[in-house]
């Protein structure tokens, strides 16, 4: 989702990115980062299972308190275990079998003294009690926390983003992306005329009298900054999509006074849902149901509670981010951020530096739903319009074990990367199978980057490493320098990592030809003397003419 913002910026400026992202574009690193971005010793020997969060709101005060269960294995004898939660927030309590625990501080992470002898193989559980005034978000969901917001009405219309930040900036929990927790419990309290609409599906609600408790029940595992909160004065519809795993719930929650609007866009949802399923499999969350939620930000790619705020019109708030006009032909947050499902919350980054997972496969899925309804062409021209909001300043991968991401191009060159991967497959059948694959072979795990280059070069046959160091860990981009005089063609690439030598399709006198260069020059004789030579547009790559 992140990069939207700086997508922006670059369409109204044409300054560095520098200083633009939050935590991508960061070069120094405090011990805060450490203990927020690394498998601590305090975090390594505990595997989450379960978690109960439990908070009622106060919209009035903008107050939040309450509990979050927490329930582990113990995988090594240990007896401190780290929680995180972000200050202002303050941990009340925390027990163990009842008994109150000694907490040690340390900024944002807080070192739990446990007293009962961790035993390899225990199931143990922890009770976190906390409350306070949440940080509240400045540009949501970018910088993220509470969005305390009010709908035309007067209404209290509240939601969490947290991205990037980290979910301790309103629970406390294991704030790190390579646990995650194997299915969860979500209860939250708010005034009576009001409801919370949260990941999963609705249990039951309680009615307190001057408040109500929204029950939500999470089957499947879940990203921390997948987890939010949506607290509005909400109407509902819903219908069931016959997907490849049987039927779907897919239901969705807006502002009642947004209804009609809702209806009529939202039909975008069951559209994506058969592109998706089409390409990448089987929607990943069947159990929990899929929901769109109006929300007072742009929009999140919330676990089974994709967060909507693109105000009913297409593209990117009514724009085309391509150019082309085919970024119309679709309400961007819808397409995005249900792509996300599959690309982050299914298959999601073990480390934050490795979030081209996520973005580079949710951009590229934008093309792929254009080509499953508009064709192979619109598909093209849409992500070769993409190009224009590339950086290239920094490179795709950031610093691991420090919460660093990497550059916002993560989106557009990965996606423009992936398509050119596409070209080098060149057959959509076996394209389609692999992406299908991918969801299938690390289907609800955390993965690292080498293990999606490995998997890629592994299915696709070719030794992809120096494709990935190219367009992952640097920011050249290939270029290939040629020749054309009389009838004889001279290449070479330059520009590049060691041993890159991607084949690369072009067109003599219009036929498609496969060449291989390599950074020596190579000799090619054309049969005629006046030929014309174009590179294959799809590739993303530059080329320079030598005289
Ligand atoms: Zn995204």
């Amino acid at each position: 989702m992140k990069h939207l913002f700086l997508i922006l910026f670059l369409f109204v400026s044409v300054l560095s990115l520098k200083s633009q992202s939050l935590l991508g574009e960061k070069e120094y690193f405090t011990r805060q980062d450490t203990l927020r971005g690394s498998i601590t010793p305090e975090r390594i020997w505990w595997d989450l299972t379960f978690y109960h969060l439990a908070i009622e709101v106060v919209p009035d005060l903008k107050f939040i308190s309450g509990k979050n269960t927490i329930e582990y294995t113990v995988l090594k004898e240990y007896q401190t275990l780290q929680i995180d939660l972000q200050s202002p927030l303050k941990i009340t309590k925390v027990t163990q079998d009842g008994v109150p625990l000694k907490v040690i501080d340390d900024g944002n992470a807080h070192f739990v003294q446990l007293q009962k002898k961790q035993k390899i193989g225990n199931s143990e559980r922890i009770i976190v009690h906390y409350q306070g005034n949440p940080k509240e978000a400045i540009n949501a969901p970018w910088d993220g926390g509470f969005s305390w917001k009010k709908d035309t009405n007067g209404n209290h219309f509240v939601a969490t983003s947290c991205q990037g930040l980290g979910a301790s900036v309103w629970w406390p929990c294991k704030d790190h992306m390579y646990d995650e927790v194997e299915n969860m419990k979500i209860s939250v309290t708010v005034p009576r005329n009001l409801m919370d609409v949260s990941n999963g599906k609705l249990e039951n609600i309680v009615d307190n009298g001057a408040t109500k408790t929204y029950h939500w029940s999470v089957n499947n595992p879940i990203n921390n900054y997948g987890v939010n909160l949506n607290i509005g004065d909400y109407t509902h519809f819903s219908e069931v999509f016959e997907g490849e795993n049987g039927n779907l719930d897919m239901n969705y929650y807006v502002l009642k006074y947004n209804l009609e609007k809702a209806k009529k866009q939202f039909t975008d949802a069951p559209k994506m849902m058969k592109a998706f399923e089409h390409w990448f499999g089987p929607y990943p969350f069947y159990e929990d149901g899929f929901k769109l939620v109006e929300v007072p930000y742009l929009g999140m790619e919330h676990q089974s509670s994709v967060t909507y705020g693109n105000k009913f019109k297409n593209g990117y708030l009514g724009r085309d981010l391509s150019g082309t006009g085919w970024g119309l032909k679709f309400d961007f947050i819808i397409i995005h951020e249900s792509g996300h499902e599959w690309f982050a919350n299914n298959i999601t980054n073990k480390d934050i530096a490795d979030m081209w997972i996520h973005e580079s496969f949710t951009n590229y899925s934008e093309s792929l739903f254009l080509d499953y309804y508009y064709g192979k062409k619109a598909s093209s021209e849409y992500v070769i319009g993409l190009r224009k909001g590339i950086a290239n300043k920094k490179a795709i991968i950031g610093k691991y074990h420090l919460n660093n991401e990497g550059s916002s191009d993560m989106y557009n060159k990965g996606g423009n990367m992936l398509h050119t991967l596409r070209q080098l497959v060149d057959d959509d059948e076996k394209w389609r199978r692999i992406l299908r694959k991918m969801n299938t072979k690390f289907y609800h795990q955390t993965v690292t980057s080498h293990q999606i280059e490995l998997f890629l070069s592994r299915e696709i046959g070719l030794d992809l490493t120096p494709f990935f160091n190219q367009y992952l860990r640097s920011i050249k981009i290939p270029t290939l320098e040629y020749n054309l005089k009389n009838n004889i063609l001279t290449y070479k690439w330059t520009s590049v990592v060691k041993n890159f030598k991607m084949p690369l399709k072009v067109f003599i006198n219009d036929t498609p030809i496969w060449l291989y260069p390599t950074t020596e020059v190579q000799k090619k004789t054309l049969t005629s003397i006046k030929s014309t030579f174009k590179i294959d547009p799809n590739f993303y790559v530059y080329s320079k003419k030598i005289h």
